[in-house]
């Protein structure tokens, strides 16, 4: 049986698997494991989607089985707990955004309302690009670097320690790079600057754009 949850503030489908299983599911690319080469390759897309976030998922099902967690939204979840099922929640959260915001069309740069709203931040593009650069390599261990949206509307970019996301400090997530070894170590080694840099190649700005919500 199939199950489709909507959350709704971020509206994304979750297919889920059978009651075996676990509640949640591990989510299918929109692309073939070999499609984002040379930016990430297809081991480590293998090893990203098929280890690390099933491990999460499986987690995640084993943890909030009889809690009040249960049937819960992934987004209820990180807003609300704590400790592993917060950090579990966040990375099957986290990493949904991340595999869903490639497209081995993608590149180029955002437009629209998006793009009008960066640029009114951060001036261009381009220095909007290199902050956030900047501030993926700048954090201490595994994390995340998200732009992010706040209760009123403004654009922000976050560093998220471990398995957090801008939800649990109430921001939308719009757009997230996972700086966590095992989204680059095979590929760039411990070169994650350079990793951060070359994925701009592969981001579907539509997916992205899309998340922005008008202020
Ligand atoms: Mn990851």
């Amino acid at each position: 049986m199939k199950r489709i949850l909507l959350l709704s503030a971020l509206a994304f489908v979750i297919a889920t698997t059978s009651a075996q299983t676990g509640f949640w599911g591990l989510i299918q690319l929109p692309y073939a494991s070999e499609a984002l080469e040379p930016v990430i390759s297809r081991r480590t897309i293998e090893l990203h989607h098929g280890k690390h976030l099933a491990g999460y998922v499986e987690t995640l099902n084993l943890l909030v089985k009889d809690t009040e967690y249960e049937g819960k939204s992934l987004e209820h979840i990180v807003r609300h707990s704590s400790g592993v099922i917060f950090n579990n929640a966040g990375q099957v959260l986290n990493h949904i955004l991340y595999f869903q915001q490639f497209s081995p069309q993608g590149g180029g740069v955002p437009t629209g309302r998006l793009a009008r709203a960066i640029e009114e931040q951060w001036g261009t593009f381009d220095d909007f690009r290199e902050e956030f650069e900047k501030r993926g390599a700048a954090l201490f261990g595994s994390g995340w670097v998200w732009l992010a949206q706040t209760a009123d509307g403004t654009l922000i970019i976050l560093q998220e320690p471990g398995g957090s996301n801008p939800v649990a400090s109430g921001c939308r997530p719009i757009l997230g790079f996972d700086v966590w070894e095992h989204a680059y170590y095979l590929d760039y080694e411990n070169r994650r600057l350079e990793h951060l840099r070359s994925l701009w190649d592969i981001i579907d700005w539509q997916v992205v754009g899309e998340r922005y919500a008008r202020p």
